[in-house]
């Protein structure tokens, strides 16, 4: 590291709070699945800012689209119309085959939105008692980390000193429709789950599952929200995650690419019944749907569709996922993955996930540790199969190697 990267890393530890720790690289210019360093140094990043940038670094149409807007009209709140917020709702309902759109701003406050309009939807429609609703979620989920959120967490790093927290929250296991038929009770409003559990290391449910639950959630008027804030927009190999099982949630989740990783947008989309609850007055935000989103948000889903990055993401994940198949290593514990939603889980005597990742780090490759022993892989959906191929190599030298 030369004298001004250590600068950098000292300045943001003297003044910003610690509740990061970011491997050692700083950057400072992106462009499809590539981004720079400040010592020009080029990496294949496989994080994708969690997911947010699937369209690849600085799209040029989403580029375009967001300077072309910012020239004209950024913010009016939504006291006003604005021209560009009707063309998104009927752009992003066309695509998902939604009926409403709540326009909001991070993931999180989508989440806590849909918290919010089910749990009215409960009281208005379903008829729970007031103050009686009960939303399942499941354990090791990961949906923010809002005050409301962490409440439900069972990480306890996320929640440790936060409370007190919410109540109306059940945890059962994930993948488990058993535990779900249990936890339903006459109060159950909803079912908040992940398609694929992203930060709790990319954990697929079993085949299956999902079918069972829409049958669950159907038979019992209980609200099916699906968090598609990571699954969603192409990740999976399919627009939405549910679609391999052929389901139909009543409310899902989206934002991370919905901007393309731009500006932070996000939306809550459901069925008639459960944002019809919302009257004016009594929920918003001052950004949601502000024109500069919504012309950013147009074009990072125009890409998606036009540059068949979702078909694009079915087939180099399939390749990647059977090339880290057969890396043969005996780090290696499990590699799993849908689409370019891709984990290495390590032998827990391999040593930590971030000694690999730092390894990776000299080889050009940008990759994040979770959970201690999982190496999560999730390149923008733009990506060549001769960079998988690329990538493949540095994997396999690196996987091979004992850091332990
Ligand atoms: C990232 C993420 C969120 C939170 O999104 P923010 O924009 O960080 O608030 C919620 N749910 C899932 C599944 C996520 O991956």
């Amino acid at each position: 590291m030369n004298s001004s990267v250590i600068d950098f890393l000292a300045t943001e530890a003297r003044f910003g709070a610690r509740n990061y720790e970011p491997i050692g690289v700083v950057l400072s210019r992106g462009e499809g699945v590539w981004v720079w360093d400040t010592e020009g140094n080029r990496y294949l990043d496989c994080l994708s800012a969690y997911s947010a940038v699937n369209q690849g670094h600085c799209h040029p149409k989403i580029l375009a689209a967001m300077v072309e807007q910012a020239h004209r009209l950024t913010l009016t709140s939504r006291a006003f119309h604005n021209d560009q917020l009707a063309p998104f709702y009927q752009e992003i309902a066309a695509l998902t085959g939604s009926h409403k759109v709540l326009p909001m701003n991070s993931g999180a406050e989508a989440v806590e939105s849909a918290i919010k309009s089910v749990r009215k939807w409960g009281y208005e429609v379903k008829g729970v008692p007031d103050g009686q609703a009960e939303i399942i979620a499941c354990a090791n989920n990961f949906h923010g980390r809002t005050l409301g959120i962490v409440g439900f967490s069972t990480d306890p790093e996320t929640r440790t000193h936060f409370g007190p927290f919410a109540p109306g929250f059940k945890i059962i296991r994930f993948g488990d429709t058993a535990a779900l038929e249990e936890a339903i009770t006459q109060n159950t409003v909803a079912f908040l789950v992940e398609p694929i559990q992203g930060e709790a290391g990319v954990i697929i449910p079993p085949a299956g599952y999902f079918t069972k639950v829409r049958e669950l959630c159907t038979a019992n008027n209980v609200m099916l929200v699906l968090d598609e804030i990571q699954t969603g927009l192409g990740r999976t190999g399919k627009l939405l995650a549910e679609q391999h099982e052929a389901i139909e949630a009543d409310v899902t989740l989206l934002g991370k690419a919905l901007s393309g990783g731009f500006y932070p947008v996000s939306a809550v989309l459901s069925n008639n019944d459960v944002l019809g609850t919302l009257r004016p007055g009594q929920h918003g935000s001052t950004f949601g749907g502000n024109p500069l989103a919504c012309a950013v948000a147009r074009a990072a889903m125009r890409v998606l569709v036009e540059e068949g990055m979702i078909e694009n993401a079915a087939r180099q994940g399939a390749r990647f996922l059977e090339g880290l198949k057969d890396i043969r290593a005996n780090t290696i514990r499990e590699v799993r993955g849908r689409g370019l939603m891709l984990a290495v889980e390590l032998h827990p005597e391999a040593g930590r996930a971030r000694r690999y990742c730092e390894a990776l780090q000299g080889k050009g490759i940008l990759a994040k540790d979770t959970h201690e022993h999982t190496i999560r892989i999730a390149p923008p959906l733009v990506i060549t199969s001769d960079q998988v191929d690329w990538a493949l190599e540095q994997f396999a030298t690196t996987l091979t190697q004992d850091f332990s």
